[in-house]
């Protein structure tokens, strides 16, 4: 497909359509290939809207804030849409003495739902403020720090399907487990290999979702944000673009350790770093292609089993063709 019309939908799209994109201005690594069209909805009934006039066939890429996304140097066929800041709804739908129902939209970045639920007295949603991505990023990957994870608190979710039509589902209906979440009929055979490796352009897509959180403390939220804001900054490397944590910690191992005991922290391909600070973190050290990103991870890999026996499974996606 080489054009869309952005008159074809039943209403005139409001969205703005661009071709040729440098993935790189999308993503939290600063690196990577274009994209063939990149489409930023103006909100959620003009993203239905655009996706109701798609041809059949087209791939999309939902993006949030490109905070767990390598994009490899030969770029995307088919359509990014860039949720961050413009399915932006964060409000509380419901609340009682015990506690309160939020929702949050799929491009609220997560330290947003964070500091909001802190404000409205509401405990259990602080380790958000942590996550750079968006709420809709945060169900996908289902994120979460320090023993917390997303879909520990989410009530339902709320998606778009293929045809546009938006629909509320149950956390029953996904397999949940760490930084994995995937509906449970996809989770067959191949297409499940294919969703780990990051290169399936999926069939439906977040769109926002509802928090279950109990009454607390804002004072002692604030505080708990404070804190693990502090530590991250004391351990993550948050001065070089990055994309957190590049690989799953095994079971009852960290990566960072393993990766450490290796001796490859500031081990280099190009421009990519495996951080000094962090052994988890690669770096772009100013032009670091994604070819070299991926190369250190392989590397990285590679080298880790070799000396210890474990093979680390990342945790960033990669798509894209290599150039
Ligand atoms: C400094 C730093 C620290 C980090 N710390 C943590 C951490 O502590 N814990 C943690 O879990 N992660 C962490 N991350 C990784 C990242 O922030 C999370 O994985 C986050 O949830 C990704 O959100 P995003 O919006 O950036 O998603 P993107 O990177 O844009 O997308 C990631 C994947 O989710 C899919 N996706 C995005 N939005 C949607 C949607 N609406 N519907 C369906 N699929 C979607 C994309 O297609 C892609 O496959 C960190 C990253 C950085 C840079």
């Amino acid at each position: 497909m080489s054009e869309i019309d952005l008159t074809l939908g039943r209403r005139p799209l409001r969205g703005e359509l661009r071709t040729n994109q440098a993935m790189e201005k999308y993503t939290s690594w600063r690196a990577g290939g274009q994209a063939e069209r990149l489409y930023v909805p103006a909100d959620l009934p003009d993203f239905a809207e655009f996706v109701r006039g798609l041809p059949h066939g087209e791939l999309i890429h939902v993006v949030g804030l490109g905070s767990n996304l390598l994009v490899r140097d030969g770029g995307l066929r088919g359509t990014v849409v860039i949720l961050h800041a413009r399915l932006n709804a964060l409000r509380v739908e419901r609340a009682d003495n015990d506690g309160a129902l939020i929702y949050a939209g799929a491009g609220v970045a997560c330290p947003k739902v964070a500091r909001f639920t802190a404000l409205h007295g509401l405990a259990g949603a602080e380790f958000l403020a942590g996550i750079p991505g968006t709420f809709g990023g945060a169900l996908a990957m289902n994120a979460g720090c320090y023993g917390a994870e997303t879909w520990e608190i989410v009530e339902h979710v709320q998606i778009i399907d293929r045809a546009g039509e938006l629909r509320v589902r149950e956390p029953m209906d996904y397999e949940i487990a760490y930084r994995h979440a995937a509906l449970k009929h996809e989770t067959g055979s191949g297409k499940q290999d294919e969703q780990k490796l990051g290169n399936l352009a999926g069939e439906e897509w977040f769109v926002g979702g509802w928090l279950k959180l109990l009454r607390g403390e804002e004072a002692e939220s604030r505080q708990k944000i404070k804190n693990l804001l502090a530590m991250r900054i004391n351990s993550q490397p948050l001065n070089l673009p990055n994309a957190g944590s590049v690989f799953r910690n095994p079971e009852g191992d960290w990566a960072a350790r393993l990766v450490e005991s290796c001796g490859l922290k500031g081990f280099r391909v190009g421009g990519a770093m495996v951080s000094p600070k962090h052994a988890n973190f690669i770096v772009n050290t100013g032009r670091a292609s994604a070819a070299n990103i991926e190369a250190l991870i392989v590397a990285v890999r590679d080298t880790v089993k070799d000396q210890t026996g474990i093979e680390l499974v990342p945790e960033v996606r990669i798509i894209g063709a290599t150039a």
